[in-house]
C-alpha cells in the first residue's frame, strides 16, 4: 500500500455492487489511504454498499437519488457535518430506460431522452456544486464517459447523446472551478460487464467486438479503470483538467476491424 491519497477525503457515487466501476476506484484511492464517503441510490442497496464501505473503512453511506435535489443537499450536508472539507468526488452514474438501449436512436422518445440525460449528464452538475462548495483547498472531480459519446456504437443510443453532453460539461466545469484549483475530468473505460452494462443490447458481442480489435487485443480490466482513476484523483495528474482519459486498451485509436481478428 501506498500513501498517494494520505490526507484526502472523497466521495464517491455509484457504487451498486462489487463489480461495479465506482468500486474499482474507491479501492484504489483507499489502498492508497483515501478516506471515503459513499452514496447509493436507494434503500434496497443500503444493505450491499455497507460492508463494500466497511471493508475499506468508511462508515459514511448515504442514500441519494440524483434525481432528487433535496437528496443531494442532504447527502453533501451530511458529508460536510462530518468532514467539512472534501478533496475529490468521483461520479459513476448512468441511467436510460433500456427499452431504448436497442433499434435506432431515432425512435427516443422525449421522456427516456430526457429522463438519460438528468441522470447520465445533469447529475454530475449538480453533484459537482454542491462538492465544489466544500473543496476548500481545491480538489479533483471524476466522471465516468464511454466512447459511445465520440462515435456511434450499436445500441448505446441515447446514452452516447448524454454522454457527449456529459463530456462537454466536464469542459465547462473545468473551465468554471479552475480559479479554485479543482480539476475536471473524465475517464471513458472501454466495455466491462457491470449492472448498467447488462441493459445494453449484445452487450457480449460489444466486448468481443472490443477484444478483437482494440490494440492490446483484450479488454480492460476493472481494477485497471481503478488505477487510472486514482492517477486522475491524485497529485499525479495535478496539471491535468478538462480532459477525457481513455482506458480502453486503445480501442478508442481504432479506425477499421483487425483483419487478423476472428469472426465473432
Ligand atoms: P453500475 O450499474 O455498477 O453503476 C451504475 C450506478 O448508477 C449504480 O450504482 C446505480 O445505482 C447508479 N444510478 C442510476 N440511477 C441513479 C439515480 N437516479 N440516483 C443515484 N444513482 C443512480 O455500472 P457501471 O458500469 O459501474 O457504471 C458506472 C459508470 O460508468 C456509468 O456512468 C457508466 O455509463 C460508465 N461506464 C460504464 C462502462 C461499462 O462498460 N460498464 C463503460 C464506460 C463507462
Amino acid at each position: 500500500a501506498g500513501a498517494l491519497m494520505r490526507g484526502k477525503r472523497g466521495v464517491i457515487m455509484g457504487v451498486a455492487n462489487n463489480r461495479s466501476i465506482a468500486w474499482a476506484i474507491a479501492q484504489a484511492v483507499a489502498a492508497q489511504g483515501g478516506e471515503l464517503a459513499f452514496t447509493y441510490q436507494g434503500e434496497a442497496l443500503e444493505k450491499r454498499i455497507r460492508p463494500l464501505a466497511e471493508s475499506v473503512g468508511s462508515d459514511l453511506v448515504v442514500p441519494c437519488d440524483v434525481t432528487d435535489d433535496a437528496a443531494l443537499d442532504s447527502a453533501f450536508r451530511t458529508v460536510a457535518a462530518r468532514w467539512g472539507e472534501v478533496d475529490f468526488l468521483v461520479h459513476a452514474i448512468g441511467f436510460a430506460d433500456k427499452q431504448y438501449l436497442r433499434g435506432r436512436y431515432a425512435d427516443t422518445p422525449r421522456d427516456a431522452f430526457l429522463q438519460a440525460m438528468d441522470i447520465s449528464c445533469y447529475s454530475f452538475t449538480a453533484a459537482a456544486q454542491r462538492a465544489g462548495a466544500l473543496m476548500k483547498r481545491g480538489g479533483s472531480m471524476l466522471t465516468l464517459t464511454y466512447l459511445g459519446a465520440e462515435r456511434v456504437t450499436p445500441h448505446y443510443n441515447v446514452m452516447g447523446v448524454a454522454k457527449a453532453a456529459l463530456e462537454s460539461s466536464v469542459r465547462y466545469l473545468a473551465a468554471d472551478f479552475g480559479s479554485s484549483a479543482i480539476r475536471v475530468n473524465g475517464l471513458s473505460a472501454g466495455p466491462i460487464k457491470t449492472l448498467a452494462a447488462s441493459g445494453i443490447g449484445d452487450f457480449s458481442y460489444i466486448l468481443k467486438w472490443n477484444q478483437y480489435n482494440a490494440p492490446l487485443e483484450r479488454n480492460v480490466a476493472l481494477e485497471e479503470v481503478g488505477a487510472s482513476g486514482l492517477y486522475l484523483l491524485s497529485d499525479l495528474s495535478r496539471g491535468v483538467t478538462g480532459e477525457i482519459h481513455h482506458v480502453d486498451c486503445g480501442y478508442h485509436i481504432v479506425g477499421m476491424k483487425n483483419p487478423n481478428a476472428p469472426d465473432i
